[in-house]
């Protein structure tokens, strides 16, 4: 994951063995010289590569152009997340289009089997700006009109798939305005697959930040919900400021990902270590150490906390929400700023 998302800079496995995959697509798709090459050409609808799909493909005849195909249909379902890609993507078994609460692509059952033989030409033509006009859903008798006699219930499925797309990418940030075909991101390419891996990469983070094992395990530690993603981007990527010291950046990375050796941990190695906080057996009691104690519950450093805030800022009890949010996060007045962020790292390390 890239450093600006808290990672460490190196790029998934996954990802980079998909785009491997990948770039063999974008080789059949600019010289037809093997035999393979020429395989995929004649399977794909109009000999449009780009256009593909796992159900073109026999698998037990051609196992491995199955698998370039699997890893193509996947890529495209991430591709059409970012800007307004969607809008030039084929609908057809595009994963990331799909009606019935997320669990069916728009495919040959949509539409019946009989209906996608006679007009099989013209639905693997379809396009995602194909049911817009003038940025307005297009009607059923519109569509009939001009493009396909529809049947109601294809209608429906199509619609709602559409309906939903927009619905879950126009949260995004991401503008529509930009926007390129999965044909011309793949011919763009020179050499390797860093533009591919870019893409797994940005719609990936995007999407799944929220759902992080850091993330969701800090938010349980801390006992607050998952913050937004702007929040969330914020607070995880402090630890890699290049003027930070060292012990500092180790300090907040290990703070985030819950990796601390604190005096609970150490016993679970060392059973000579006593587990209870320290601080808290200098004044005579025997808590156990452990992230919520040794950063917040603990009396001593509860007291230092409330001190600083009724001498800092206008939050007086350290109790409620919206001071473990502001202490957590870095949120003030429901918006995230660095330098709170930044100010509560830093005391955490101090004490
Ligand atoms: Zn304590």
């Amino acid at each position: 994951m890239k450093k600006s998302n808290g990672g460490h800079g190196f790029f998934k496995i996954d990802d980079f063995l998909m785009a491997q995959k990948l770039s063999w697509i974008t080789r059949a798709i600019k010289y037809r010289i093997d035999n393979w090459r020429i395989d995929l050409y004649i399977l794909a609808p109009d000999y449009d590569i780009t256009r593909l799909r796992k159900i073109d493909i026999d698998r037990e005849r051609h196992p491995i152009l199955f698998n370039l195909v699997e890893s193509l249909e996947y890529f495209h379902g991430q591709f059409i997340k970012e800007n307004g890609n969607r809008f030039l993507c084929n609908i057809f078994c595009t994963p990331g289009i799909t009606y019935d609460n997320g669990n069916s692509v728009i495919s040959i059952g949509t539409f019946g089997r009989d209906f996608y033989t006679r007009h099989k030409e013209i639905i693997r033509r379809l396009t995602y700006s194909d049911f817009f006009r003038n940025e307005r859903h297009r009607t059923l008798d519109d569509i009939r009109e001009t493009l396909l006699p529809l049947t109601v219930n294809a209608w429906l499925k199509i619609r709602s798939a559409i309906a939903r797309t927009e619905q879950l990418l126009k949260k995004d940030a991401t503008t529509d305005r930009l926007k390129i075909s999965i044909k011309d991101l793949l011919t763009g390419i020179n050499k390797g697959s860093k533009k591919v891996r870019q893409v797994l990469a940005r719609t990936r983070t995007r999407q799944e930040l929220a759902n992080m094992r850091t993330v969701t395990t800090f938010c349980n530690l801390v006992g607050l919900p998952v913050p937004e993603n702007k929040v969330i981007e914020m607070y995880i990527k402090i630890w890699g400021f290049p003027f930070l010291q060292n012990e500092i950046c180790e300090f907040i990375f290990k703070q985030r990902n819950n990796c601390l050796m604190l005096n609970n941990r150490l016993n679970a190695i060392d059973p000579e270590v006593d587990a209870t906080c320290t601080l808290c057996r200098i004044r005579g009691f025997t808590i156990r150490d452990g992230f919520e104690h040794g950063f917040f519950g603990c009396l001593s450093i509860n007291g230092i906390l409330t001190k600083t805030c009724s001498l800092l800022v206008p939050v007086q009890n350290v109790e409620s929400v919206e001071f473990r949010r502001m202490y957590w996060f870095g949120i003030v007045d429901d918006e995230v700023d660095m330098h709170v962020t930044f100010f509560f790292d830093i005391l955490r390390y101090v004490m």
